[in-house]
């Protein structure tokens, strides 16, 4: 079938029209409000519903409306942005009850200013110098298997990394050289778990930088770890805690904070300045954290599954479908998500082809699918396109038979 003709079908089928009462009514959030001026249409660009899990090529996370409220009630006027700064960061910290913090842009620019920090200090001449400074590189020490793409913001800054696997090796590769130890919370495997690799670091006075950018839910989480002892810890603004995409939390020490605005913007030198947050960005990322702290995190959780049985309601219709909410270990995407699978002799389509179908399709929405099973992530719906992926989804089966 072609996909012109899916489209026709499409419109000839209302999408709601089914014995299960739609979703959009009962949930708290407000469906998307209707717009003057379309830009995606202007643009050309395709609107996508995400039916899978945040990723940064699918634009993070929905900001809410609070935060949407903070960026544009806060575009109107200047502020000094060293104040700016200070303040939301010391509200931050106050919040996640931490010395110090400061709004990064994304967590992966806090790997490089923390890493930068952990080098420089205040010492204003090395924050002129880095990534250059003279004598040898400056080193990170790393557990082998905590290896990723992210440690590019650590050698960036100039550094090395220095691999290790197990304490003695850990124990062993302290040199005058390391300045910081990174830990990787959602590493599948930890060959030191954290708190021994916390009192190792500890023993030799290097700072310790935990990365959990994606970990949260639980909202524990953004508390756990700088009790356990890390030194710094990051967070990615435009993930689950939903406030703007290229923001981020970075939050610790005290003396490491303050070394790592230095290296930051409004500076006009330093190693972060083309890694700037603008004044909205700031104070969205403080209303999102505030809003993510306040919310109901049990009602939300129980709305997810109520979101999966939902949709496993209505593929249920669907002969052979059988549907399975499964919750993701983590520490990264801890939520429940819908997994879906068919007989193929009857349903006639693998998942991969199912995604392929619905990715393409009109609205294009994109699931998970590249296992055994079709996985239909919920959270980051808007509460008016659950019925519309649940729909999407048992056509595409429906039409496979
Ligand atoms: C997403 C992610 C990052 C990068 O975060 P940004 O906020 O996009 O910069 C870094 N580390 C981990 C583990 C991540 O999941």
């Amino acid at each position: 079938m072609h996909r012109r003709d899916i489209i026709k079908r499409l419109s000839l089928l209302p999408l709601a029209a089914t014995a299960v009462p739609s979703m959009a009514e009962a949930s708290a959030e407000q469906p998307a409000p209707k717009v003057t001026r379309d830009l995606f249409a202007e643009l050309g660009v395709t609107k996508v519903i995400n039916a899978n899990v945040t990723m940064t090529f699918l634009s993070g996370s929905l900001m809410l409306p609070e935060v949407l409220e903070a960026i544009n009630s806060t575009s109107h006027d200047f502020a000094n942005m060293f104040d700016l700064q200070d303040k939301v960061g010391a509200k931050i910290a106050e919040m996640l009850k931490v010395e110090a913090a400061m709004v990064t842009s994304g967590a992966a620019c806090a790997i490089l200013l923390g890493t930068a920090a952990s080098i420089t200090g205040t010492d204003k001449e090395k924050i002129r110098q880095i990534p250059n400074l003279p004598g040898p590189r400056p080193e990170v020490i790393m557990q082998k298997s905590h290896r990723y793409l992210f440690d590019q913001a650590v050698t960036t800054t100039g550094a090395k990394i220095v691999e290790v696997e197990g304490p003695d090796e850990m124990e062993k590769a302290f040199s005058v050289q390391t300045v910081m130890a990174l830990f990787f919370n959602a590493a599948e495997k930890h060959s030191i778990p954290h708190e021994t690799f916390l009192s190792i670091a500890k023993k030799h006075q290097i700072p310790t930088f935990l990365d959990a950018a994606a970990d949260v839910p639980p909202v524990e989480n953004l508390f756990k770890f700088q009790q356990m002892g890390f030194d710094l810890v990051t967070f990615s603004g435009g993930k689950m805690i939903r406030g703007p995409q290229s923001a981020g939390l970075l939050f610790g020490r005290k003396d490491l904070i303050e070394a790592a605005k230095l290296n930051h913007s409004p500076h006009e030198a330093p190693i972060g300045r083309p890694m700037k947050v603008n004044k909205e960005e700031m104070f969205g990322m403080y209303a999102a954290l505030k809003s993510y702290l306040e919310r109901d995190h049990k009602k939300e959780w129980n709305d997810w599954l109520d979101r999966a049985k939902h949709i496993a309601g209505i593929l249920a219709t669907v002969p052979t479908v059988k549907t399975e909410i499964v919750v993701d270990p983590g520490p990264a995407n801890a939520f429940p998500s819908l997994m879906v699978d068919w007989d193929r002799q009857r349903v006639k389509t693998t998942p991969q082809e199912a995604f392929k179908a619905l990715q393409e399709g009109t609205p294009s929405i994109v699931t998970g699918g590249h296992g055994q099973r079709l996985m239909i992530g919920v959270v980051l719906l808007r509460p008016d396109q659950i019925d519309i992926v649940a729909q999407r989804v048992k056509q595409v089966l429906q039409h496979a038979m």
